[in-house]
C-alpha cells in the first residue's frame, strides 16, 4: 500500500501536529478498520500519539453527472464542488463555498451552516463496503451513524446556483476567526450556543500557551502561533468542566481528538 508523509503542522486547519506516515486508500482491500480515515483535517485535532492514519487517494476526487444525478467523489474539496455548481448552474452546494473540507468529511459530520445541511439533498452514499441509501443512515446535527470510508456520494440534481445565497454565507461567517481553528470547537447544546456559554464561564479570550477561545467568536479554539495540543486539551477540558459546574450542560467537542490513549473527553 502507498503512503505518503504529512506535516500536520501544515495540513490541517489547526496547525498543530507533527510529520506522521499517512497510508492511502487506492483501493478497496488497502482499507481494514484499525485506520482512522481523515478527509483534509478541519475538524480534527491531531495528538502526539494519534492512530494510524489514511487518506483516500486522487482516484477520488471527481464530480460527475450521470443518469441526472450528481456524483462526487469524497476526496473531491469543498471548494471545488461550489465552483463546479457555479460553472453548471446547480444549486443546493453554494453554503459548501465557505465550508473547508472534502466531499468525505462533509457527509460524515454532515456539515452545514444553519438549515443548509449537506444530506439534505443526498441520495446515497458508496463506502468501501457498498451503496448505502440516504434513508438507511442515520443523521442529524452534525452527526451521522456512519462507520466505513466513504467514497462517492450522490445527490438530486437542481438548476439554478444562486449568487445571492452565496453572500449570505459569506456574511454568515462574518463573525468567525480567520485564525487557524477547526471552526466550531463544542456542538452548540439544545436550546443554547457553546459559545455564550464558554463567554459565561470567563474563557473567551483565555490564552494558554499560543491557544484561545477567540475574541471574536467563543466557540472557536484559536492557534495564535506555535499552538500545542496539550495546550488545546487543556482548554477544551477547562470550558466542558466550568459550564458543567456552573450550568449542568455537557459540551460535546464537535471537533474530532486523535490520541492513543484518548484523553477522555
Ligand atoms: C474555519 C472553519 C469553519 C468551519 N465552519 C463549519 C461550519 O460552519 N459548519 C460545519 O459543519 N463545519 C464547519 N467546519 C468544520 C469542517 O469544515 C467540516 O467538519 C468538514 O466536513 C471537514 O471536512 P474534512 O475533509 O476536513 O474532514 P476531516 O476534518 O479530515 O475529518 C472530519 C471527520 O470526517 C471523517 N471523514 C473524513 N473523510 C472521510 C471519508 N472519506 N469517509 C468517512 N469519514 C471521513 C473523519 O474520520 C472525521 O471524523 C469549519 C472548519 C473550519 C476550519
Amino acid at each position: 500500500m502507498k503512503t505518503k508523509q504529512i506535516n500536520f503542522s501544515k495540513y490541517s486547519s489547526f496547525k498543530i501536529g507533527q510529520i506522521e506516515e499517512v497510508s492511502i486508500l487506492e483501493e478497496l482491500n488497502d482499507y481494514n478498520d484499525k485506520f482512522y480515515m481523515l478527509g483534509s483535517c478541519n475538524n480534527v485535532l491531531i495528538g502526539t500519539n494519534p492512530p494510524p492514519l489514511m487518506i483516500l487517494s486522487k482516484k477520488y476526487d471527481y464530480i460527475k453527472i450521470e443518469n441526472n444525478v450528481l456524483k462526487i467523489g469524497a476526496a473531491t474539496p469543498s471548494g471545488k464542488v461550489a465552483s463546479y455548481c457555479k460553472k453548471n448552474n446547480i444549486t443546493n452546494f453554494e453554503f459548501v463555498s465557505h465550508l473547508p473540507g472534502t466531499l468525505g468529511g462533509l457527509v460524515f459530520m454532515n456539515a452545514g451552516l444553519k438549515e443548509y445541511e449537506i444530506f439534505n439533498n443526498l441520495i446515497s452514499i458508496t463506502t468501501v463496503d457498498g451503496e448505502v441509501k440516504k434513508q438507511n443512515i442515520e443523521f442529524g446535527y452534525r452527526f451521522t451513524n456512519i462507520t466505513a470510508p466513504i467514497l462517492e456520494a450522490s445527490f438530486l440534481l437542481n438548476y439554478g446556483f444562486d449568487v445571492d445565497k452565496v453572500e449570505m454565507f459569506k456574511q454568515m461567517r462574518a463573525n468567525q476567526p480567520s485564525t487557524p481553528s477547526a471552526g466550531s470547537c463544542f456542538k452548540n447544546p439544545k436550546g443554547d450556543y457553546a459559545g455564550r456559554l464558554i463567554e459565561e464561564v470567563g474563557l473567551k479570550g483565555v490564552m494558554k500557551g499560543a491557544m484561545c477561545f477567540s475574541n471574536e467568536h467563543a466557540n472557536f479554539l484559536v492557534n495564535n502561533g506555535e499552538g500545542k495540543f496539550e495546550d488545546a486539551i487543556f482548554l477544551i477540558k477547562e470550558a466542558q468542566d466550568k459550564v458543567f459546574e456552573r450550568f449542568g450542560i455537557f459540551l460535546e467537542c464537535e471537533i474530532d481528538i486523535l490520541e492513543n490513549p484518548s484523553k477522555g473527553i
